[in-house]
């Protein structure tokens, strides 16, 4: 099948390009380079193209006979969507419309979509599973459900079909070192230690010692970013094969607090750093750990990468070796 994929040179996108050149599928990847990089692309066809553009992309739609659609192209910055709720609603929202009024004219009835365990907010119960109340306590949270509803309408109108994929803490890198997380500005627990320890920052600020958790900092659920690949991998072929429209939770299961993330970096990568102890950050839940019980069952989701030491040592090959990232 000829898939278009959104986003494709991001950080998670990228990494189902990967995947998916190791199946027999088309990758034509459509990013407009605001975020992406040219260099994290290592199969398919990169179109540089703005969501926004709704000519160039229906053309590239027609061009490429386009059956079914990935779409991670977003901003997914927390604290800037609060900021600047409209640039979020814009370029998530109205984007989104944009993709789904093209691949309805042209009868693309297929969607992988990238959603977030931001929709959650903050859950009354651990683990959360896909039946917990969504009730996202930021814009970016918010963007990802509406675009979740817009999707459960436009089936149940059009009988298009939609996979929405709810990520917990990507993180990790592809174990063969070839690519890897390179977000400018990085907001991201796991490389900005990691850039701590390469040197290229004085310390790591934790944010809130003071949590009801075992150590007193946040409890995330860190799922490696090659095994979310693969999920989308499945989804795509449930899909194919006459799946339902579906959400499903995409997480290790396995939480682990900040510090712990921290004392697993100076392990792999035998290296000591300043830690500070700071103030809470604000809209920070104590603990998000995901049930993915239903992917495992229905997809047949197998996770490689489950524990924090693979997830630190790929991302650290990565980081050790491209310092700069994608430059
Ligand atoms: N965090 C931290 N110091 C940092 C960056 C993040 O203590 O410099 C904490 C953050 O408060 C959260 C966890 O690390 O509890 C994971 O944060 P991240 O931004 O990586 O992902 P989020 O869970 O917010 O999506």
């Amino acid at each position: 099948m000829n898939v278009l994929i959104t986003g494709g040179a991001g950080y998670i996108g990228s990494h189902v390009v990967l995947e998916l050149s190791k199946t027999n599928h088309n990758i034509i990847v459509y990013d407009n380079l605001q975020k992406g990089h040219r260099g994290a692309v290592l199969a398919g066809k990169l179109i540089v193209g703005d969501l926004n553009d709704t000519d160039k992309l229906e053309h590239v739609c027609r061009e490429y006979d386009i059956q079914g659609v990935m779409h991670f192209a977003a901003d997914s910055l927390v604290g800037e969507s609060m900021k600047d709720p409209a640039k979020y609603y814009k370029n998530n929202v109205g984007n989104a419309i944009n993709l789904l009024e093209v691949m309805r004219k042209n009868g693309i009835k297929y969607m992988v979509f990238s959603s977030t365990a931001a929709v959650y907010g903050e859950p009354d119960r651990i683990p959360i599973t896909e039946e917990t109340l969504t009730n996202p306590t930021n814009v970016y949270g918010r963007t990802k459900l509406v675009i979740e509803e817009m999707l459960k309408d436009y089936d149940r109108a059009y009988g298009m079909k939609f996979i929405t994929l709810r990520y917990f803490n990507a993180s990790g890198a592809d174990p063969s070192g070839q690519i890897g997380e390179d977000h400018s500005p990085e907001t991201h627990l796991i490389p900005l230690v990691l850039y701590t320890a390469l040197g290229k920052r004085e310390s790591i600020s934790i944010f809130g010692t003071d949590y009801p958790t075992r150590d007193g900092t946040c409890i995330r659920d860190y799922i490696h970013v090659s095994d979310l690949a693969q999920a989308h991998i499945l989804a795509l072929e449930a899909l194919l094969a006459g799946s339902e429209s579906k959400i499903y939770n995409l997480g290790n299961g396995e939480g682990y607090s900040v510090r712990e993330v921290i004392d697993m970096v100076k392990k792999v990568t035998g290296r000591d750093f300043k830690v500070n102890e700071s103030e809470r950050r604000p809209g920070d839940p104590a603990i998000l750990v995901a049930s993915s019980a239903k992917a495992r069952k229905e997809l047949g989701w197998k996770p490689q990468y489950g524990d924090l030491q693979k997830i630190i040592e790929t991302a650290w090959n990565w980081h050790k070796n491209n310092p700069d990232g994608f430059k």
